[in-house]
């Protein structure tokens, strides 16, 4: 049976964990706050009290955790991944983080002995829940092979994009797209709502067309009824937006676009909002408006 070490068990590294356990792989998982970590014993797997313990006997190390320098932490640290990983051990990166972060860790795993992948995932809490998300790697051709029976246990699209580090540019493309279609949405429904329309027939109306989206399908209603329980925390949202900038100026192209929904996107985090789900960004257009939420909803939200 393949070993698994997991690190970071939150909104989606809990259910990832799940999946690869209910695949049969042997699961060792670490969480920070030890609490999270219970249930994945509930589900038949192991709580290791360290990162070294979670790693030590494992064939395969997934990290699963928030920005660059929790990465760099869990896999470079004194008592990390690097330092107790057995040689040959496959560590797979599907937090999203930088580019150059996930080649500095390719380069950093090879001088370890270790093979490394960044596998960067798009799909949400919903599509981690129900194993069909989709996987941007990056790395060598060899290790995805490897990697492929296991990635298959969290995703149902598994696509091999490029070199270490191309998975997280395939992700900053991948949230340039999904944060310029939530602030549309938005922008819909609030357009909606001034007009007086209801917008639930409205958006049935336009899922079916070309509008349609997996955003439209599953975001608009918890957006127009501004319940933020969160999914995709807004400041993971605005973490990713600065990377996307940043590779976008290292690049020398121009995102239109995408630094709008880049400063909506700060709009929010800079109100405090951040741990809010990513759908509160409707609260930033209704503001631009002149219809603030305190109007649009009584509870405040
Ligand atoms: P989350 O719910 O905040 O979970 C993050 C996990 O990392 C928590 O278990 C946390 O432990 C742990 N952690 C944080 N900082 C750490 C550190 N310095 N050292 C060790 N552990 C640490 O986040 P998430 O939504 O699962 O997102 C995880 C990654 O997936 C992020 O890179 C995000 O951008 C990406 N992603 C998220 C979604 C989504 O819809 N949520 C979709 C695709 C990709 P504690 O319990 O102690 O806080």
């Amino acid at each position: 049976m393949t070993a698994i070490g997991f690190i970071g068990l939150g909104i989606m590294g809990g259910p990832m964990a799940a999946n690869l356990l209910k695949a049969g792989f042997g699961v060792t998982g670490y969480n920070r706050t030890a609490a999270k970590a219970q249930a994945l014993t509930a589900q038949g797997g192991h709580a290791a009290a360290s990162i070294a313990e979670a790693v030590r006997n494992a064939d395969v190390v997934i990290t699963m955790l928030p920005d660059s320098p929790d990465v760099e932490q869990v896999a470079l640290g004194t008592g990390g991944v690097f330092a107790h990983a057995r040689p040959g051990t496959l560590f797979i990166d599907m937090s999203t983080v930088a580019p150059e972060v996930a080649q500095r860790l390719a380069e950093s795993g090879h001088a370890a002995g270790l093979r490394v992948l960044d596998a960067p995932v798009s799909g949400g809490k919903q599509g981690a829940i129900d194993g069909t998300l989709s996987v941007m790697v990056g790395g060598d051709a060899a290790d995805v092979a490897a990697a492929r029976p296991v990635l298959e246990a969290v995703g149902s699209t598994i696509v091999h994009v490029g070199p270490a580090g191309a998975g997280q540019t395939v992700k900053a493309a991948n949230q340039l797209i999904t944060a310029g279609t939530i602030g549309l949405v938005a922008e819909a429904i609030v357009f909606l709502q001034a007009h007086g329309i209801d917008p639930e027939p409205a958006v049935q109306a336009m899922a079916g067309g070309l509008a349609g989206s997996t955003i439209l399908n599953r975001k608009a209603a918890a957006m127009l009824h501004h319940d933020f329980t969160p999914t995709f925390r807004a400041a993971l949202h605005h973490k990713d937006l600065g990377i996307l900038t940043s590779a976008a100026r290292n690049a020398g192209v121009v995102l239109p676009l995408g630094t709008c929904a880049a400063s909506l996107m700060a709009a929010l985090n800079a109100q405090g909002r951040g741990e809010l789900d990513h759908g509160a960004l409707i609260t930033v257009i209704e503001q631009l408006s002149g219809r603030p939420a305190a109007a649009a909803d009584p509870a405040g939200n």
